[in-house]
C-alpha cells in the first residue's frame, strides 16, 4: 500500500534492504546483556573505528542515545547549553530534566549555527549562587534548520569555546555522515574533539533501528550502567545490529546522492510559486522550503498525498522533504511533478 507513495516525510521510513534482511536472518547472536552478542561487539567496533573513538554502545535509539550522554556528563540541577531549535531540546519531550534533573538553557543560532561567543558568554564563570552550565550539546546536521552542516572549522571553535568554560562537550550527529559527506570531511574529523558522540543508524543510512553513542572507554562502561537503568539492556540484538553493519558497509558512501536529490528538488521549489528556498543553501538531504500565504502549508501537504506524495508540515507555513536510500531519480521526478501541480492549484 505504501509502496504506492513517494514518501519524504523523514529518512526515518526506508524499509530495510534484502541483503539487510538476509543479514539479519542469519546474524550470530547471544545474550548482550551478558556481553555475549558477536554481531553487536562487531557493530560497536566498527562505529567506534569510524567516528574515531575508543568505543561505542548500541542503543535503541538516537534520544536514548543522547540522554545516557547527558546523564553522564550533568549532574542534577546544572545547565546544559544548547541551540533553541535542536533536536534534544524541541523533540526529546524534557528528558534530561525528566532522567537527569538537568536543566536545558537555549542559545539562539544563526540558522542553526551557535555563535561560539555566546557559548562563552553564557557559561562565564560567576558567584556560587548563579546558575551554573557543565555541558554544551550540538547537534550535526542541524535538521530543524534545514540539514544544515557544521563545518569542522566551526565546530572546532565551538569545543574550544566550551572548553574554555570548562564544558563538557556532546554532538547529536544523528545525521554525522551526511554532515561529514556534504563538507568533504571524514566522520571522525566531524566527531574530533567531543567527549560523546551520538549517530543514527536509522535514518540515512536505512537500517530499521538502532543509533550508537561513541566515546573513550571509561565513558562507554558508564554508558553501559545507565543504558540498562534507563532500560535499553537488550538481547539478542545481533538481529538489528547485523543490519547496522550493512548500513555503515554499505549506505554512508552514497550519501552524496541523497544530497544531490535534494538540491534537485530545492531548485524546482525555487522555480515554482508559493515556495520560498535558498536552493543554494541545501547541502545534505533535508529540504525546508516556505510557503504562503498562512494556512497554505497544510493545503499543500495534503494536495501533494492527494497526488501520491508525503511530505512533512513543519508548523505554519513551513513543509520539510527528506531524501533517503528509498527515493531514486524517478520518486523525485513524481515529487517535484506533484509540486508544480499543488502550486497550480494554490494561485
Ligand atoms: C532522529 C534524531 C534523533 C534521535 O531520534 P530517535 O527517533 O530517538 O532515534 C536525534 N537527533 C536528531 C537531530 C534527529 O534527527
Amino acid at each position: 500500500m505504501r509502496d504506492a507513495f513517494v514518501d519524504l516525510r523523514s529518512d526515518t521510513v526506508t524499509r530495510p534492504t534484502p541483503e539487510m534482511r538476509r543479514a539479519m536472518a542469519e546474524a550470530e547472536v547471544g545474550d548482550d546483556v551478558y556481553g555475549e552478542d558477536p554481531t553487536v561487539r562487531r557493530l560497536e567496533e566498527a562505529a567506534a573505528a569510524r567516528i574515531g573513538t575508543e568505543a561505542a554502545l548500541f542503543v535503541p535509539t538516537g534520544t536514548m542515545g543522547n540522554q545516557v550522554a547527558i546523564h553522564l556528563h550533568t549532574r542534577p540541577g546544572c545547565d546544559v547549553l544548547l541551540e533553541a531549535e535542536s533536536h534534544v531540546y524541541l523533540y526529546e519531550l524534557g528528558a534530561m530534566a525528566a532522567w537527569s534533573g538537568a536543566v536545558p538553557r537555549i542559545l539562539r543560532g544563526r540558522g542553526g549555527i551557535l555563535d561560539p561567543s555566546d557559548v562563552t558568554a553564557a557559561a562565564a564563570p560567576g558567584p556560587y549562587y548563579m546558575a551554573r552550565a557543565r555541558l554544551l550539546v550540538l547537534e550535526n546536521t542541524h535538521n530543524h534548520a534545514g540539514g544544515v552542516v557544521l563545518g569542522v572549522a566551526a565546530k572546532d571553535a565551538l569545543i574550544a569555546a566550551a572548553r574554555s568554560r570548562d564544558l563538557m562537550v556532546h554532538l547529536d550527529g544523528a545525521r554525522i555522515f551526511n554532515a561529514a559527506a556534504a563538507d568533504g570531511a571524514q566522520a571522525s574529523e566531524a566527531a574530533r574533539g567531543f567527549d560523546s558522540v551520538m549517530f543514527c543508524l536509522s535514518k540515512g543510512l536505512g537500517a530499521p533501528a538502532g543509533s550508537l553513542l561513541c566515546g573513550s572507554a571509561d565513558l562507554v562502561r558508564e554508558a553501559r550502567v545507565v543504558r540498562k537503568r534507563m532500560g535499553g539492556g537488550m538481547r539478542q540484538a545481533g538481529i538489528l545490529a547485523a543490519a547496522g553493519l550493512i548500513a555503515l558497509a554499505r549506505n554512508v558512501e552514497r550519501l552524496h546522492e541523497d544530497h544531490a536529490r535534494a538540491r534537485r528538488l530545492a531548485e524546482a521549489l525555487a522555480e515554482t510559486p508559493g515556495f520560498r528556498i535558498d536552493p543554494g543553501a541545501v547541502r545534505t538531504n533535508i529540504v525546508i522550503a516556505g510557503v504562503g500565504p498562512q494556512g497554505a502549508a497544510e493545503r499543500v501537504v495534503s494536495g501533494l498525498r492527494e497526488l501520491g506524495v508525503l511530505a512533512g508540515g513543519m508548523g505554519p507555513g513551513r513543509i520539510r522533504f527528506v531524501t533517503h536510500l528509498d527515493i531514486g531519480d524517478a520518486a523525485l521526478d513524481r515529487a517535484i511533478r506533484a509540486v508544480r501541480e499543488v502550486a497550480r492549484g494554490l494561485g
